[in-house]
């Protein structure tokens, strides 16, 4: 009897313990976010249990073996569903599938783990369905970011690198051609200044998402940085020329893009472009290749497009040597003024001296200004360099005029960075008490490039050098804008007529008329006027007839080394002051 209760005891206790661990698991089960199915493989039962609510909207408890479940979960989902459950058909153990239910776009991992009897064979199965959208839209997002750019929807330079080299890969395999065109927006930066860089993304956006319809499986386009963009045509021809594209740009171009607080903007751009296998053969140097010629459109002007060749290479190339040199020539102070003189048409008198840079290379060869003041004014060498010309000239000047006791006019070049130094004007106005010289023995000169970009500011700079006695002249006169209101405003002394009309001037009739009339303006306007590169005596005679002022140019003295115009200078004044 004791025996039985004892039993029975513990049968209940077993079944106590039974009843715990089932209410266990089906509180965890339906605790979690998940749904589960035991199938019995040989009953052809099924068991559910979990959140079947949260993936379905049938009623789970209707549905008593699979048939029955792949019916109710739709024709959608069934598919994946049935592929996934028997998945040791295709001699898998455990699968998963990721699916997507169409309706609500929920994505579904489905895994399923087989339960095996003795002899191996499948006896049940737990299938497992979990919700996994949120994870799915997290990685798709950074599936995205990894290959996309995030303003404009364009492919991202990692990516499209990667895919410009597959271009290339395949032109090479079939002789293929791949052309690479970079653009830049013109004058992007005015833009953002004056609309701001919420406007300035927008532009962006808007130019970039016009360029997305432009692709397809032949053209790609990247959005590279700021307001570079680059598209990559494989085998170009036809509707997919280059030529094409840009007209097809370009068209688009003429109309604004309508922005979102009402207002609109058009926008130019310069294009470069190279192509595989003539310029490079690999992605990386299609696109700097690129990028070399779309500064060389930057230079022309803007709004242009500008092919690769060899000699753009080689400019550049050139260029960048220049670079470093003028870098170590800035560090040295390799430099060295010379001087050329400037006589009185009339009196054929010394009137003054232009101070010109030289540079002296480590082999000893002069480098002309022509080609590095540019590079200088482009990457800021030329603040020093500019500071050392404005001293050195004033200094040597003081020297000479107090050795020799004799007064003459220094002109010195300044370009638009030096000149839009904050101490600008303060430094010569020191160098001036520094190595007493007279304000009215110095003058500045400047082009008219100086002016365009902040007439303002530039022209107030200039009117206080002017105020306070120096000389200022306008360089170059006749090449740029030369309007007569413009000039009107200027605080100037002296117009140096440009070189280029002296080079024509004895037999072209109509530069004739135009220097005249150039020489009688200036005079109207109470100018000095002064010719430069007068060569020869005929030029002189033509310009005494004119009614010229001034003159400049090698028919009197090329530019020379200070010791050289010390002599010079020794011979007419020296024996005045006793010094011969
Ligand atoms: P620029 O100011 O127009 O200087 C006149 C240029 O014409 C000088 O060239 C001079 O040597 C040259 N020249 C003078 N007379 C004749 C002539 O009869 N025939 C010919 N063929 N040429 C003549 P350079 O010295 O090579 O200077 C070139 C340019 O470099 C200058 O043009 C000026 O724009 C710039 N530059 C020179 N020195 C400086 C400087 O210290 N600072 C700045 N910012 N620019 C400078
Ligand atoms: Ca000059
Ligand atoms: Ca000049």
């Amino acid at each position: 009897m004791d025996e039985l209760k004892y039993e029975l005891d513990l049968l209940k206790a077993k079944n106590e313990k039974l009843i715990e661990d089932e209410r266990m698991y089906r509180e965890i089960c339906e605790n979690s976010d998940c749904a589960y199915l035991y199938v019995d493989i040989y009953k052809n039962k099924v068991k559910t249990i979990g959140k079947w609510s949260n993936f379905f909207d049938f009623d789970i408890n209707t549905v008593s073996d699979l048939d029955k479940l792949y019916d109710a979960v739709g024709e959608d989902f069934s598919l994946s569903l049935r592929d996934t459950i028997n998945a040791e058909k295709s001699g898998k153990k455990q699968a998963f599938c990721e699916c997507q239910k169409l309706k609500g776009r929920m994505w579904i991992k489905v895994s399923v783990t087989a339960l095996f009897d003795d002899k191996d064979e499948i006896t049940h199965k737990i299938i497992t369905l979990e919700n996994i959208t949120k994870l799915k839209f997290q990685s798709d997002e950074l599936t995205y970011m990894a290959y996309y750019d995030a303003l404009t929807g364009l492919y991202n330079r990692n990516y499209f690198v990667r895919c410009l080299a597959e271009f290339v890969d395949s032109a090479r395999e079939n002789d293929g051609i791949v052309s690479v065109m970079m653009m830049d927006i013109d004058d992007f930066k005015k833009v953002n200044d004056s609309l701001g860089i919420v406007v300035g993304d927008e532009v962006i956006q808007q130019f970039g998402s016009y360029l997305k319809t432009l692709t397809s499986e032949t053209v790609i386009a990247s959005h590279l940085s700021s307001d570079v963009y680059c598209l990559a045509i494989k085998n170009p021809a036809g509707a997919t020329s280059v030529e094409k594209i840009y007209r097809q740009i370009k068209k688009r171009l003429e109309e604004h893009f309508a922005l979102s607080d009402g207002r609109s903007v058009t926008i130019d751009i310069s294009v470069g472009v190279s192509e595989y296998p003539e310029s490079a053969d690999n992605a990386l140097e299609l696109i700097n290749c690129a990028e070399i010629v779309l500064f060389k459109s930057k230079e022309l002007g803007k709004n242009t497009i500008q092919f690769f060749d060899t000699s753009v290479l080689n400019e550049f190339i050139h260029s960048v040597e220049m670079e470093n040199k003028l870098k170590d020539a800035v560090f040295n102070r390799n430099f060295i003024l010379y001087y050329q003189p400037q006589y009185f048409v009339e009196s054929k008198k010394l009137r003054g001296m232009e101070a010109l840079i030289r540079w002296k290379d480590t082999d000893n060869q002069m480098i002309s200004p022509a080609s590095f003041i540019p590079i200088a004014e482009k990457n800021g060498a030329i603040i020093p360099i500019g500071g050392w010309v404005v001293e050195q000239a004033i200094s040597q000047y003081s020297e000479w005029s107090k050795k020799y006791g004799i007064s003459f006019i220094m002109s010195i070049n300044v370009s638009a960075l030096q000149c839009g130094k904050e101490d600008f004007v303060d430094n010569i106005l020191r160098l001036i008490e520094k190595y007493e010289v007279e304000p009215s023995e110095i003058e500045i000169e400047v082009t008219e490039s100086i002016l365009i970009d902040d007439f303002d500011v530039v022209s107030a700079k200039l009117m206080k050098l002017r105020e306070k006695g120096l000389r200022i002249s306008l360089d170059d006169f006749g090449t740029g804008y030369s309007s007569l209101s413009y000039l009107k405003k200027l605080p100037i002394d002296t117009l140096k007529i440009d070189k280029s009309f002296m080079d024509t001037v004895l037999n072209d009739s109509t530069t004739k008329i135009v220097t005249e009339s150039i020489i009688n303006m200036i005079r109207t306007l109470g100018y000095e006027s002064i010719a430069e590169g007068v060569e020869v005596k005929e030029q002189y005679d033509y310009l005494q007839k004119a009614g010229c002022d001034v003159i400049q140019g090698y028919l009197f003295s090329k530019p020379k080394s200070a010791e050289e115009l010390n002599d010079m200078l020794l011979k007419e004044y020296g024996e005045i002051r006793g010094l011969l």
